[in-house]
């Protein structure tokens, strides 16, 4: 997903440079943490608060990531795949309730989220184009099941309950840090931000008034956009095939798995969903890929929080009830007021 800025007309940029605090700017920088691009973008009255702000949230991340990366094998996550087969893994509370929370988001999405797929996902390797063979997938699908997760709130342990289990935040973890990158920008007392990790944003405010414009890509084509999003004070998490892939004689093989196969979920190119918050966003933006764009809509209509645009593999998109343009107007009808509904049509 690329987020583009709705533009300042020149009005606006002369109300702000006679504003009381002449130096008040946007202030934006992108690092790379988590293997992925991460940015922040806000409002600050002063670029020294500013940046002391974008710091905290670039050092948020990092912290994070020193958690929970299945990459580092002295984070937490991978001593819980290192030792969980023979014993209950003791980690910190933060790490804890994500991976419980992780287990939540398999109930709602019918199992098509799940972060026992990584008992199968290490067989993947992109970069380097290699893929498990049928028999490798058959000898670790049955390693994949949330299920078999086996908890204890007390001592805030996780232990696997079948041999061969691993985990992987990758799904959810991007999305978790973005809000508490978010939390200590409200703590703060900004009020206008975007803060972006992969494909899991969040936005505090508005741009001067304006929504933020958040535009979907062509899964094909990157410089292409199929649709844009007015947003503001929410978060949006775009998942596609064309993120970490290869293909190999006409199959893509990418990053997003389905637990039930152990192949790579194929049902849609892309999927976006906005909702409340990043953690939640990243949380449901898979289920399309694994359970199909028809039963995502349905689990996504059914929850009053939740938006959703799918781009089908045939290039048409599919958008849930709250973005769906409205029934045509009889003639003569007056319009409606459209200032009133933030959601506009496609
Ligand atoms: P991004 O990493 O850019 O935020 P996504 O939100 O689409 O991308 O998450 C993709 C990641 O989710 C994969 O790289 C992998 O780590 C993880 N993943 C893949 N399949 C599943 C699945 N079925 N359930 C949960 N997590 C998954
Ligand atoms: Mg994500």
């Amino acid at each position: 997903m690329t987020v583009r800025y709705a533009l300042l007309p020149g009005l606006l940029l002369l109300a702000v440079s006679v504003a009381p605090c002449a130096r008040a700017d946007w202030m934006q920088r992108t690092e790379a943490i988590m293997g992925t691009r991460c940015y922040v973008e806000l409002w600050a009255d002063d670029p020294d608060k500013g940046n002391a702000a974008i710091d905290a949230v670039m050092a948020e991340l990092r912290r994070i990531d020193d958690l929970m990366s299945h990459y580092k094998p002295e984070s937490q996550l991978s001593q819980i795949n290192r030792y969980g087969n023979e014993r209950a893994v003791q980690v910190d509370k933060e790490l804890y309730d994500l991976i419980k929370l992780s287990t939540h988001y398999s109930e709602i999405t019918d199992g098509a989220f799940d972060i026992t797929y990584a008992s199968v996902g290490y067989l993947y390797n992109y970069p380097e184009h290699i893929h498990p063979t049928e028999e490798q997938i058959k000898a670790a699908l049955p390693a994949v099941n949330w299920r078999n997760l086996i908890f204890d709130e007390e001592h805030h342990s996780v232990r696997f309950g079948h041999p061969g289990m691993r985990i992987d935040l990758g799904g959810i973890g991007k999305g978790y840090a973005v809000d508490r990158g978010i939390d200590i920008l409200k703590a703060r007392g900004v009020q206008r931000a975007l803060v972006t990790a992969g494909g899991d944003s969040r936005i505090i405010g508005d741009r001067m008034g304006r929504p933020w414009l958040v535009a979907i890509r062509h899964p094909d084509n990157p410089s292409k956009v199929v649709t844009r999003i007015p947003l503001s004070d929410s978060a949006v998490s775009t998942s596609g095939d064309y993120e970490r892939y290869f293909d190999e004689a006409g199959v893509r093989y990418h990053h997003i798995i389905d637990p039930r196969t152990g192949h790579s979920a194929s049902k849609v190119r892309s999927a976006t969903v906005i909702g409340p918050t990043a953690t939640q966003t990243d949380g449901m933006s898979k289920t399309a890929f694994v359970l199909g764009a028809e039963k995502a809509l349905e689990i996504i209509n059914r929850m009053p929080e939740y938006d959703a645009v799918f781009v089908l593999p045939d290039g048409k998109m599919l958008y849930s009830n709250g973005l769906r343009p409205a029934a045509p107007r009889p003639p003569g009808a007056a319009a409606e007021p459209t200032a009133a509904n933030p959601r506009v049509p496609p």
